[in-house]
């Protein structure tokens, strides 16, 4: 992309005059970012790192994870599989501060390993990342092939270029350097804002631009809570703002957090209990998960209690509509042998009945179609089928058993219903006639 605001021209011309990546820092990065590796190749073991080889002495060692080389004293990490040609990719950082800005150098390191052979490296800058005082970011890189599943396949051949400011919202922003290049330089806000050397694990940029912008992120890295920092800065499911409170009272407590999405789910319940987020006992217990699936029980139990309590309100309310919509089909029933077909007449039994049934009665509202009148078909005092009949043209809507099939007895229920439906109309005619004398 081309520069095209100020800010935009301005870094583009100072990143020219950067110095490249020096040669100290390639030696460093290939002593220190990349594991030493081994792989066993037609009855031999190769060193990877010095070009060693020999032959096991036991045959019992051929699987093993790492062995030691005897030549260069590498504890090796053994391939699994042998090939001609083997890769390690790390990337590594260089911070850098160039007219007031914050730079964190991003470079990619390639280390290609072949049995016989000293390994080679390929180091290559792959991102410049710009932080200004108050944490704004902006982001040089090289082009990516977009062809490739890998979001981060650099084209190599391209040079770095300026990106929009949503590049912060790309996976190649977040990359985090396996390591830090240990002669730093930094800006002296951020020194001032608690930095002291260390990234704690987290991506310099991450890092820096919360601490310019962010004094929840400062005061966690002044109190020593690096885990909290780490989980606040890297983690999707954070709530350390909302938990702040409890945050403090763990940072008075020098309470350790093992497991943040559990904790962070117990604060959250304590908070739904209404509790005083101040007090240590509760916000920092010896054993979290014991109180926490303790709490998650009494939620339960008082959502089940409270759902309860408004199903029934519910309940109370619509049917004092149905036997409005629905009393004079009230008392109707058929039977043969053990089989009964009966107008259902609370909606309580619409409630009794889905949950028996497994079907949708109650929760779709059966109870309020003015135009359908619900039966239960029960078969020796069991429900076992539901019908809807279309109202006032009798027309058989649905008739179903258990999770919407139909039950064994089916057709006789079908055909009881049929002899019956006469009475149905009666009852309708009634509520007509009685209409007719009002
Ligand atoms: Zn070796």
């Amino acid at each position: 992309m081309i520069p095209k605001t100020n800010i935009e021209k301005q870094i583009v011309s100072l990143s020219e005059t950067l110095s490249p990546v020096s040669q100290k820092m390639q030696v460093w990065a290939e002593k220190n970012i990349f594991i030493k590796w081994g792989v066993l190749s037609r009855g031999k073991f190769h060193c990877l790192e010095c070009a060693h080889s020999w032959k096991p002495d036991a045959q019992k060692a051929s699987c093993q994870k790492f062995i030691n080389c005897n030549s260069c004293r590498g504890k090796l990490k053994m391939h699994q599989y042998n090939q001609v040609h083997f890769k390690e990719i790390e990337y590594f950082a260089v911070l850098d501060v160039c007219g007031g800005f914050q730079v964190v150098r991003i470079i990619c390191s390639h280390k290609n390993m072949k049995k016989n052979c000293m390994p080679t490296y390929f180091h290559k800058e792959v991102m410049q990342h710009w932080i200004n005082v108050k944490g704004e970011v902006r982001t040089l890189s090289l082009g990516t092939n977009v062809f490739s599943q890998a979001y981060d396949s650099w084209k190599y051949y391209t040079s770095l270029e300026i990106r929009p400011k949503s590049f912060e919202d790309s996976p190649k922003y977040r990359i985090n350097p396996y390591k830090v290049y240990s002669s730093t330089k930094t800006i002296s806000v951020l020194k001032r804002n608690g930095f002291k050397g260390s990234c704690c694990g987290i991506a310099p940029q991450i890092l820096f631009t919360a601490l310019l912008k962010d004094s929840h992120a400062e005061t966690l890295l002044k109190t020593g809570q690096t885990d909290f920092l780490s989980h606040y800065l890297t983690s999707h499911s954070q709530h350390i703002r909302e938990n702040w409170q409890a945050v403090k009272t763990c940072a008075k407590n020098h309470y350790k957090v093992k497991d943040f999405i559990m904790w962070e789910d117990y604060i959250s319940l304590l908070r739904w209990f209404k509790k005083d987020l101040n007090n240590a006992d509760l916000v920092c217990p010896e054993n979290l998960e014991e109180v926490h699936d303790r709490l998650v029980e009494r939620k339960r139990i008082i959502q089940r209690r409270q759902h309860i309590k408004e199903l029934r309100q519910e309940i109370q309310q619509a049917q004092i509509g149905y036997e409005e919509q629905k009393k004079q089909f009230f008392g109707l029933e058929f039977t043969r042998e053990n089989l009964s077909i009966c107008v259902m007449e609370s909606v309580h039994d619409f409630l009794e009945q889905g949950d028996m049934l497994r079907h949708c009665v109650f929760t779709n509202e059966y109870y309020k179609k003015k135009n359908s009148l619900i039966l239960s078909a029960r078969f020796e005092n069991k429900p076992v089928e539901t019908i809807e009949v279309a109202l006032p043209s009798l027309e058989v809507l649905q008739c179903r058993g258990d999770k919407n099939k139909i039950s064994p007895h089916h057709k006789k229920i079908l055909k009881l219903l049929h002899q019956n439906l006469y009475q149905i109309k009666k009852r309708m005619k009634n509520k007509k006639e009685e209409r007719a004398e009002i």
